[in-house]
């Protein structure tokens, strides 16, 4: 099993199948996009598909989790997802996508095995998307959503990230339109990941704020009918529910204690957290003739490894060198 130092599992595996991405959301990228990585350096889908066999078979993966960059842009991803699959015991399979693709891919990945996906929208307004994203693909991404319903990918997710004067007051309204279409939504908390390295706490809308945004129209109480375990979001029955509305406090409420992360880069580094410096190097490993053994021994040194926490509070903390389009978010 993958145990850190501290006694937690890693058992869900998120994979960055590409750095590449279609949109250039502002907290992300810059709107010229960024250096990608050359294709040399990047794992082929049978490097893909090793790796993950390896976390699921030898090493207690149970969750694998797709994600970029932007996943749906790899040529391969739906092969990859069939491919996962297969593997037993038969771990759960989801995708993080912007939704651009899931309205023509959203069948062939039900089909493939994927169980779930989640999409990321922080706006319901064309021109605000426009400006938020550097691209005018709002319709794709409400076709997505509803292919993906349609396709039986529930519950779609959706995530949404609240920027200080710029997208706060969407938070009622994409709670509305989640809740008329049958979507479950999740805040998060800007986290420093931004290639620009231009996070600033001030600008971050925080859990507290979006709860009270959200408690003038809408009535919250704690979803305490399951234990939260190592779920990031905290859950909220909104107007006594059932539907649902979720908070990831990343920033103001970390959740590091009951994490059971661990990442793979597109180009093959495992990473045990979104804020780590160090990466270990599966890929070249790979590439020089390593035995399954042998990679199963390195990803779990790079767990063993893992800190207590990501120390964004911390005076000495840096952010990763790494954007989260190049790590996987
Ligand atoms: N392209 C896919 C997508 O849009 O969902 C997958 C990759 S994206 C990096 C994964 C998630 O990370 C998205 O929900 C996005 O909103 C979120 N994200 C990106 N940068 C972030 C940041 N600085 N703070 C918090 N969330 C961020």
């Amino acid at each position: 099993m993958l145990r850190d130092s501290f006694g937690r599992v890693a058992t869900d595996l998120r994979v960055s199948l590409t750095d590449k991405c279609n949109l250039r959301c502002t907290y992300c990228m810059p709107p010229e996009g960024l250096d990608w990585l050359p294709n040399a350096q990047l794992l082929t889908a049978d490097e893909i598909v090793r790796l993950v066999t390896i976390g699921v078979e030898r090493l207690g993966i149970t969750e694998v989790r797709y994600t970029g960059g932007e996943p749906l842009v790899r040529r391969e991803v739906v092969d990859i997802v069939r491919r996962t699959a297969l593997l037993r015991p038969r771990p759960q399979i989801s995708i993080t996508s912007n939704g651009i693709g899931l309205a023509r891919m959203a069948p062939a990945l039900a089909e493939a095995g994927l169980d779930r996906v989640n999409v990321s929208l922080d706006t319901l307004d064309r021109d605000h998307f426009k400006r938020l994203t550097h691209r005018d693909r709002f319709d794709d991404v409400i076709a997505g959503l509803r292919a993906a319903h349609e396709a039986g990918l529930r519950p779609v997710k959706v995530n949404a990230v609240l920027m200080r004067g710029i997208n706060e007051p969407e938070a009622v309204p994409l709670l509305r339109f989640c809740l008329e279409q049958g979507y479950e939504l999740r805040f998060i908390e800007q986290m420093p990941l931004d290639a620009q390295h231009g996070w600033d706490r001030a600008s971050m809308v925080t859990a507290d704020e979006i709860l009270e945004l959200l408690s003038a129209s809408f009535d919250l109480t704690p979803d305490d009918r399951e234990d939260r375990g190592s779920a990031p979001a905290e859950r909220f029955l909104v107007d006594g529910g059932p539907a649902r509305v979720g908070v990831i406090g990343s920033v103001t409420r970390p959740f590091c204690g009951a994490c059971d992360r661990v990442r793979l880069t597109a180009d093959g580094q495992v990473r045990n957290c979104l804020f780590a410096t160090e990466e270990s190097d599966l890929r070249g490993a790979m590439r020089a003739g390593a035995s399954d053994a042998e990679l199963a021994e390195r990803w779990l040194a790079a767990v063993r490894g893992k800190r207590a926490g990501h120390g964004i509070d911390d005076p000495s903390f840096l952010q990763p060198s790494r954007p989260m389009s190049a790590i996987g978010g």
